[in-house]
């Protein structure tokens, strides 16, 4: 079985997995506590905080810890709202855990104004610099779209959003971004920055918010006062240690190079496959969305699953049919109904990837007979 739906979730390294048993069996201790077995561990949390934002490319700036990027949205989206007349900006390509809490906001009664996606899938930059005013207090934009792996430029959109809204709070999404492009968030300029640890081999359920200042960030739980108040709740420390030892263990320029020679050669099977529709431009090599004309997308997934392993699109809203971003890009319900997702990960080799492409346009073929 060849799995290629490393964008839904990555299985753990051993070095994640050395240091979670570590921390869950010897050094176990609550960091919130006052011996000295437990202050040594509140420490070593707080080295892993830095640890992790030089893997982020952060100088100044804070990390709070959380159970996931779900969560780290969430608390960046509403953490970061306020009080009065303010004005919301989301793309419309963004992931399940931004786009629903947008919608919440709106019914709420609050301005939000969704930026559309050109056909390429990036956001349409000249709209945004459009809505852009100075009491828009949140700009929320992904960097790579976990459905089509395309990129926006996080730079351009700091720019704008530092020009024409001056109060603007830019919180990004990175989590298909981080371990897999190589970028310095001081220099990418954003105040909020969300990554998940299972995508990089780190365990399910915790995640990180990095925070440029976190006064401005209210708590949306109340507790102990962890987290510096901002992110209550006694820290999954064995989590935390693996996801940071997970990062290191990343080389992701040298993995960069690997995975877009293995999706190039992924895509170059297909070249001659008629019905076959890649979407999207400017997208990251560990991504890529493909349409199947004439089939259905779970039709297909499920006829794979004992060979090759792909996904829809976004393992959060697998289950619901359509899917907004592709729909923000212009595409039918028709085109997105075979709409196959295919992640790579630096594990897999030439021969892999031949051999799942291999299968996929088999598997196509005979659906299609079997349709006839
Ligand atoms: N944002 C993006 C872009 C994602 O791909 C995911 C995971 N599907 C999330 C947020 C949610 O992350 P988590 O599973 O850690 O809640």
């Amino acid at each position: 079985m060849i799995y290629l739906d490393n964008a839904a979730t990555t299985p753990l390294c051993k070095q994640a997995l050395q240091e979670y048993e570590k921390f869950s069996c010897e050094n176990f201790f609550n960091p919130s506590a006052t011996y000295i077995q437990a202050v040594k561990v509140a420490m070593l949390l707080d080295e892993a905080r830095a640890r992790l934002k030089k893997c982020l490319g952060a100088k100044k700036g804070d990390i709070i810890f959380t159970s996931g990027a779900t969560e780290s949205n969430n608390l960046a989206v509403r953490g970061g709202a306020r009080e009065g007349k303010w004005q919301y900006v989301f793309s419309s390509g963004e992931h399940a855990s931004v786009n629903n809490l947008a919608h919440a906001l709106q019914k709420e009664g609050k301005e939000v104004v969704f930026v559309p996606l050109q056909k390429s899938g990036e956001i349409d930059y000249d709209f945004l610099q459009k809505v852009l005013t100075v009491k828009t207090r949140i700009v929320s934009i992904m960097f790579v779209n976990n459905v089509t792996g395309v990129i926006n430029d996080i730079s351009r959109i700091s720019k704008l959003v530092r020009r024409y809204a001056p109060s603007a709070l830019l919180h990004v999404d990175g989590v298909q971004a981080f371990k897999k492009l190589k970028f310095n968030l001081d220099e990418l300029d954003v105040d909020l920055f969300s990554i998940s640890g299972h995508k990089f081999h780190a365990p399910k359920g915790v995640g990180a918010l990095y925070v440029k200042n976190k006064a401005v960030l209210k708590n949306l739980v109340f507790g102990g006062g962890q987290e510096y108040g901002i992110r209550s709740g006694t820290e999954n420390v064995p989590a935390i240690m693996a996801m940071v030892a997970a990062a290191e263990a990343i080389d992701e320029e040298k993995n960069f190079e690997h995975v877009q020679k293995l999706k190039n050669l992924f895509l170059s099977q297909f070249d001659d496959c008629a019905g076959v529709k890649i979407v999207g431009e400017n997208a990251s090599p560990y991504i890529t969305m493909l349409l199947f004309d004439g089939v259905n997308g779970e039709t297909l997934t499920r006829a794979l699953e004992d060979y090759v392993i792909v996904g829809r699109g976004s393992a959060c809203s697998a289950k619901k049919a359509g899917n907004h971003v592709l729909e923000a890009m212009g595409f039918t319900l028709n085109q997105i109904k075979g709409a196959i997702r295919v992640s790579f990960d630096a594990s897999l080799t030439e021969k892999d990837v031949l051999q799942a492409a291999s299968i996929i346009k088999d598997t196509y073929q005979n659906l299609l007979e079997k349709l006839k």
